[in-house]
């Protein structure tokens, strides 16, 4: 099974202490940010201690291909109302691009942004657009993979059909796919705990299994339909153990690296436990918080 965790990459260490972490927690993947999601400050590449980063993974069984990295999150491809912003996003991508072809994955991850007011079908045009200044020119192999989103306030890219739209625009389709987060559709209604198979047809029916990138699992804090995004802890939350386990043995998916987004407990991440528990199926009750009943 192709599952990790989010890490941080930060301190001396960087990329191969964010790989001694993912050994740690047993994980065959993981996914980090080159830098912090919400500013555009950015450590030089080449401290990343790649070298050895890579050398690690291959002891420790990590693919490399299987990595993924987040692309920071104050880009807004989606805003038509300052086009600086816009601007500023496709600068940053772009060497965010590069970053992650230096580092040598595959994947990096993008919120569709939000549409701050002009409209769903705006915002759409305005990513779409965007994605193709910055692919159109790129000669890496990283891929973009286009992040379905919960539908807080006025972020596109929440159902199923919007990031089929967005797809459908980009020229190079060689360099886009989608990352489901299992979080983000259930607060955008999808009923993955009651209608798994039909949800999941319904992807497949619109967008297609051969565009999935990745995999974010995360369970809800909120009920369905609830366009919120607060991740919880797997088991914790309205998904629940069995739904989010489901999705990770799904022999469908078996090839699409999984990644957990769920938050620390009392200051520390429970990636190790949740990760075990994934694999074995079975719910360990890591925190003092009752459980949800669905
Ligand atoms: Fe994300
Ligand atoms: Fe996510
Ligand atoms: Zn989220």
């Amino acid at each position: 099974m192709i599952l990790g965790s989010h890490i941080d990459v930060s301190g001396k260490e960087m990329l191969l202490g964010a790989v001694n972490k993912a050994a740690n927690y047993e994980a065959t993947t993981f996914m980090f940010y080159t830098g912090a999601p919400q500013n555009s400050i950015r450590k030089d590449i080449k401290l990343f201690k790649k070298e050895e980063a890579l050398e690690l993974m291959d002891k420790v069984g990590i693919n490399k291909d299987h990595v993924i990295v987040h692309a920071p999150y104050i880009i807004n491809l989606a805003n038509t109302k300052n086009n600086d912003i816009r601007e500023a996003g496709i600068k940053f991508l772009k060497n965010e691009i590069n970053r992650t072809s230096y580092l040598g994955m595959k994947t990096i991850v993008l919120h569709p942004g939000a549409h701050v007011g002009m409209g769903i079908d705006e915002g759409i045009e305005s990513l779409i657009k965007s994605l193709n200044e910055v692919l159109n020119s790129d000669e890496s192999d990283v891929k973009i993979a286009i992040e379905t989103m919960s539908g807080k306030g006025s972020e596109i890219g929440f159902t199923f059909d919007q990031i089929k739209k967005i797809l459908d625009g980009v020229e190079r389709k060689d360099k886009v796919g989608v990352c489901l987060d299992t979080c983000h559709i259930h607060d955008a209604g999808y009923d993955i705990v009651n209608h798994y198979d039909e949800v999941l047809n319904e992807f497949n029916q619109i967008i297609g299994f051969e565009q999935l990138l990745a995999i974010h699992l995360n369970d809800s804090k909120n009920p369905l339909g609830a366009r919120k995004d607060r991740h919880e802890n797997i088991g914790y939350g309205y998904i629940g153990f069995n739904t989010i386990t489901r999705f990770a043995h799904d022999e469908r998916f078996k090839d699409i690296p999984k990644i957990l987004e769920t938050p620390y407990y009392e200051d520390k991440p429970l990636y190790k436990e949740e990760i075990k528990m994934i694999k074995v199926k079975e719910f360990n009750k890591l925190k003092n918080q009752e459980l949800i009943i669905i």
